[in-house]
């Protein structure tokens, strides 16, 4: 068989999280947290799990219950944009993932440009490719990770279909600001280019950095898919469950897809998150997301900077950027497996996220971790 994807390996999560195993190494490399949903939560899935009938398939859009509750703390997070209509609106998906992969499939034909900001999260490019379309890579400066829009501007043609951002940014933590958004729109006006927006980071924003959701630009929403994950949310990465909002022709051709990729996604997981959702109707747990990682955010940060790392600002997510020149000039795919073998720290080297490799000797730290996993890594980091 000829590979459609013959440049692809083994992500570098998948790599670093078995290089951990290997090495007994602390593992801040792959994006999830050491500690567990809320204890309501877990109690919620295991009654679901105990009721009959909640153990066939869910109806292909998702739960109307929980498309329900998240429409209304959407609509109570977001007062100044119209609220989603659960029925037409919202989709849940298998992860954000699954989202992202039945959007690309929804919109892009062979040929079609899709406007991609480097570094960008691994899966990107290749479900682009899969799709025919061609990725027009953009990169995001450092230490900022913000767009040039001139730059972008110079890729943005009639030939894009769609253009895809992430913010806050994996890996930098970049957010999007009201201008951006502006400069985007500014681009796009008059064409019919497309706008994924990969929120699923959307309530790790810190400081005064802005909180705005493609969605609450009027004219954006309007050609914008936008994801969520509540893996990221709910501290349960394993569990693959996220949602698309977009507006009803666009979420039409996502249920199009969606249908046939995975048709639905587990139920009594749906129903225990909608508990979680109605059972909180003032969005506690949303809205204490960003203390709570702000709060590692500077513990990190502050057991990392004794060490003499020299780190970039994290103004959202759950990453720290590192540059290491300080200590070594080799690759940064070699000081990752450096840190994992000799240090017993694992890390992701952040060229995994360019199409060509690019190096700029950086390394990204997972701070999703308890506090004593913090301390023991930048222990064995100084
Ligand atoms: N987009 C980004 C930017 C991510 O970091 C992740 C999680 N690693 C995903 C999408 C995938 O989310 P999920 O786990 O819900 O599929
Ligand atoms: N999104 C997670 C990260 O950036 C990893 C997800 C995965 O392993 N596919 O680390």
């Amino acid at each position: 068989l000829q590979s459609k994807l013959p440049d692809v390996g083994v992500s570098i999560f998948s790599q670093m999280t078995a290089l951990a195993q290997e090495t007994g190494a602390i593992n801040l490399a792959q994006g999830f947290p050491d500690y567990d949903p809320p204890q309501e939560l877990l109690e919620a899935l295991a009654r679901h799990a105990r009721t009959p009938g909640h153990h066939q398939y869910a109806p292909m859009p998702g739960l109307p219950r929980l498309r329900e509750a998240i429409a209304a703390q959407v609509a109570r997070l977001q007062p100044d944009a119209p609220a989603p209509d659960p029925a037409t609106e919202i989709t849940i998906t298998a992860g954000a993932t699954e989202a992202l992969y039945a959007v690309l499939a929804a919109v892009v034909r062979p040929g079609d440009e899709v406007v991609v900001f480097e570094p960008a999260y691994d899966l990107y490019g290749p479900a682009i490719r899969l799709q025919g379309g061609v990725p027009r890579y953009v990169r995001l400066p450092s230490p900022h990770f913000r767009p040039d829009w001139d730059a972008v501007r110079r890729v943005v043609s009639a030939r894009t279909r769609l253009v895809m951002v992430n913010t806050p940014h994996n890996p930098s933590g970049a957010v999007f600001t009201p201008e951006d958004w502006d400069a985007l729109d500014k681009l796009l006006a008059g064409t019919n280019a497309l706008v994924l927006s990969d929120e699923v980071y959307e309530h790790l924003v810190f400081d005064s950095a802005s909180r705005m959701s493609a969605r609450q630009h009027p004219a954006l929403r309007e050609r914008s898919f936008v994801l969520s994950s509540f893996g990221k949310t709910y501290h349960a990465t394993g569990w693959k469950v996220g949602y698309c909002i977009a507006p009803p022709s666009l979420s039409t051709e996502v249920r199009r897809v969606h249908q046939f990729l995975t048709f639905a996604v587990s139920t009594p997981t749906q129903h225990a998150l909608a508990d979680a959702l109605e059972a909180d109707p003032t969005d506690a747990h949303a809205r204490g997301l960003a203390p709570f990682y702000q709060q590692k955010r500077d513990q990190f940060r502050t057991l990392l900077a004794t060490g003499g790392w020299d780190l970039l600002p994290v103004p959202g997510g759950y990453f720290q950027l590192a540059r290491y020149d300080a200590f070594s000039p080799a690759s940064d795919l070699a000081f990752a497996q450096y840190l994992a073998r000799e240090k017993g720290v694992a890390v992701v080297p952040v060229s995994a996220f360019y199409h060509d490799g690019f190096d700029e000797g950086l390394v990204r730290f997972c701070f999703a971790k308890e506090a004593a996993t913090l301390e023991a890594a930048a222990a064995r980091l100084r």
